[in-house]
């Protein structure tokens, strides 16, 4: 759990080269208290937003995906959360490594992994914090690896 307390501390999360790119919707109310994550599209559905945690620690961090148009009729996996959907629910979002380069997974176009995976816990009677944890987890290891 963490709380983002207003929208400059949400921008905050964000890299300088992503920050101007971020837009905020208007009907969130401050203070966020955020269990797990936070993610949300923009209006325009082209840019996907994501807000995680380190675990123990206050430091968020934020990712500004963009969609990218990928066609095709070939069922989309998603890297997070292991779902299967069309190429309207999973497709490629890439973030900005540098100015130069992208970086990209396979995701569910808008990040209710989480969402799915508590879903599927429930039937399997998996603990659903163990899952979310390591969800988040995959968020870190991507956001160490290429991007922060
Ligand atoms: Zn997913």
């Amino acid at each position: 759990m963490f709380r983002i307390e207003n929208e400059n501390d949400l921008r905050d999360a964000f890299r300088n080269l992503d920050r101007d790119a971020v837009e905020i919707p208007a009907d969130f109310r401050f203070p966020i208290y955020v269990r797990d994550y936070l993610a949300w599209r923009e209006s325009s559905g082209a840019r996907v937003f994501l807000v995680f945690a380190e675990p123990e620690q206050r430091k968020t961090f934020g990712i500004a995906f963009r969609a990218d148009q990928s066609r095709g009729v070939a069922p989309h996996h998603c890297e997070w959360c292991h779902s299967t959907g069309g190429s309207s629910e999973i497709g490629l979002l890439t973030a900005n490594a540098s100015d130069r380069k992208r970086v990209g997974l396979h995701l569910c176009l808008d990040l209710t992994c989480l969402g799915k995976l508590e879903s599927r816990a429930n039937l399997s009677g998996e603990n659903s914090r163990v899952i979310a944890r390591r969800l988040t987890a995959n968020m870190m290891d991507f956001a160490r690896r290429t991007l922060f």
